[in-house]
């Protein structure tokens, strides 16, 4: 986990599909469709006490 470090709060754009998780250390987990153009962060969950999303595994779009 080199690159990690960057995170995304609820309402930013999503910069590329994969599975997000969240940074409260439960792992709640939010996975984006494939076509991400235009999609936003979503809330975090309510039960949820972190604040962004860090992206957890991207995703391997076939084209
Ligand atoms: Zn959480």
């Amino acid at each position: 986990m080199s690159d990690q470090g960057q995170t995304f709060h609820p309402g930013e754009t999503v910069p590329q599909s994969g599975i997000y998780e969240c940074d409260c250390g439960n792992s709640h987990r939010w996975s984006t469709s494939t076509n991400v153009k235009n999609h936003t962060f979503p809330p975090l969950p309510e039960d949820c006490s972190g604040r962004a999303w860090a992206l957890k595994d991207p995703a391997h779009p076939t084209e």
